[in-house]
């Protein structure tokens, strides 16, 4: 019995010919394998709307609230207005949307009426109703193309912890809920299209995986359904050497290692969520990164070996990062206490520590926010950083700073001392703040002021090119 989980970013389905794609990828994808299981995200902007909504709940700005939906509403419909689908199909499709968003409505009222006391929790079973709304209008699609399909909940699927924002998936207990609600299903035919992103505690309460959460759904799911393989669908070509966005000559790498992929997600690749490749490294489940809109192309493929040992470098990856800096101490038994601080005030927002810099006189600890925090969460940390050195007179003449960590990766590079040094002679006139190698001469990770970031990142993708 072969398995194929697809996922389908929220880059790669907003539009009337974005589904074509989609439904055209499945309908071929449907005569090659005995299972598909499809996982959708919200349209592209969608979840960013939804936290803003739920914050302006919070505020009690009930027209504001109300505008998000309106526009979410009108979004919706249009798309759907413009799919070829059938008179039933549609009207059904549309009193669900609508169902859907009145319920937002409702929650909405709810938090303004307790504001500042909505808890995190409640938030978060605010923010995955894009994903419903996706789910449910690819299912109609594949049911008018003559394909048995239904959106499924993962509600009722996924069971996780109960950290609100960035929940983490327990694999034996979803195993259990996949057994009962949806092996079933693909035992009679059916293509169930499953929401990405969202989960729910063992007592039912509502979470959400961290941004970019519906990557870590299709490898869960993956796992729990034997999977043999997974493949992300998006809007680029695949794992690429650089952010194709930032660097115009990225181009796609045919195969990376679990290692590599990880190492590039966790240092700042959105295009996979960082802690997705754990379960599937532990299954051995090859994961495929794919373009929607050039499913010809062969993407990349992610398994144990990747391309084996290597010279040269893979790929460069960057992501914002905040440091705390003390000019005239060297006293670093702070760190910690700024840390827990931070973490305390901005309880939604994730850090890790991921280096420090020392001498006699001058103090430098980087913290990385994740990718799966959003990008709004670095500007919230920073001002509960601010706070809270302010707070203590051990603290107070410490600065925060915004920085970048670039990291070049590769894993199994067998002449890493000498590409280091390359590394290192070609940003000789740049300031590098700190610098760490990774544990297992995978990565090397530079700390530089965000004016040098893109210079640095320019300069290393370039020998990249040149090497490969
Ligand atoms: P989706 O909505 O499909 O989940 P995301 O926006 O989460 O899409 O991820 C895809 C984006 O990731 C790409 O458009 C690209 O700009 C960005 N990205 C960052 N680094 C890389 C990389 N090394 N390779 C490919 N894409 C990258
Ligand atoms: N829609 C969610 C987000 O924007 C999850 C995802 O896109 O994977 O973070
Ligand atoms: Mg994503």
């Amino acid at each position: 019995m072969n398995t194929l989980v697809m996922k389908f970013g929220g880059s790669s389905i907003g539009t009337t010919d974005a589904l074509t794609q989609v439904l055209s990828i499945v309908l071929h994808e449907s005569e090659q394998w005995d299972r598909l299981v499809l996982v959708a995200s919200a349209l592209e902007g969608v979840t960013d709307g939804l936290i803003e909504a739920a914050h302006l709940a919070q505020m009690g700005q009930q027209r504001g609230y109300r505008r998000i939906v309106a526009n979410l509403r009108t979004r919706h419909l249009a798309l759907i207005d413009e799919l070829p689908l059938g008179t039933t199909e549609r009207a059904a499709l549309h009193a669900d949307i609508d169902r859907l968003l009145f319920d937002m409505l409702d929650l909405y009222q709810g938090m303004a009426q307790i504001a500042s006391k909505v808890t995190n929790e409640a938030v978060d079973a605010t923010i995955g109703v894009g994903e419903k709304l996706a789910a449910r209008i690819i299912a109609a699609l594949l049911r008018q193309n003559n394909l048995r399909s239904v959106a499924l909940d993962t509600t009722s699927l996924i069971v996780t912890d109960d950290v609100p924002g960035n929940a983490t998936p327990n694999i034996e207990l979803t195993r259990t809920q996949i057994a009962e609600n949806l092996v079933p299903l693909l035992e009679r035919d059916i293509v169930p299209v499953v929401t990405g992103f969202i989960g729910a505690t063992s007592s039912g309460k509502p979470t959400t995986l961290g941004r970019g959460g519906s990557d870590y759904t299709a490898s869960v799911l993956g796992v729990c359904v034997n999977a043999t393989e997974i493949w992300i669908w998006t809007d680029v070509d695949g794992m690429m050497t650089a952010d194709p966005r930032d660097i115009f000559e990225a181009r796609a790498i045919p195969t990376l290692s679990y290692e590599e992929a990880a190492e590039m997600a966790y240092f700042g690749a959105r295009v996979l969520h960082t802690r997705m490749i754990g379960p599937l490294r532990e299954d051995n489940i090859p994961l495929r990164i794919k373009n929607v809109y050039r499913p010809q192309q062969t993407g990349t493929l992610i398994n144990e070996t990747g391309s084996g040992r290597s010279h040269s470098l893979k790929a460069i990856t960057y992501i914002p990062g905040l440091a705390v800096e003390a000019k005239r101490s060297g006293e670093t038994s702070p760190i910690p206490m700024v840390y827990d601080r931070a973490v305390m005030a901005a309880p939604n927002s994730q850090l890790d520590i991921i280096m420090s810099a020392q001498s006699a006189s001058h103090s430098l600890a980087c913290f990385l926010v994740p990718t799966t925090a959003g990008s709004d969460a670095i500007h919230t940390i920073r001002l509960a950083m601010e706070e809270n050195l302010q707070a203590s007179p051990l603290t107070k003449t410490w600065v925060v700073k915004n920085i970048t960590f670039v990291t070049a990766i590769s894993a199994n590079l067998d002449n890493w001392g000498t590409v280091t040094a390359s590394i290192l002679q070609a940003l000789k006139h740049i300031r590098i703040l700190a610098l760490s190698q990774g544990p297992s001469n995978s990565s090397l990770t530079l700390v530089v002021e965000n004016k040098d970031a893109e210079e640095v990142l320019s300069l290393i993708h370039t020998m990249i090119v040149s090497n490969g």
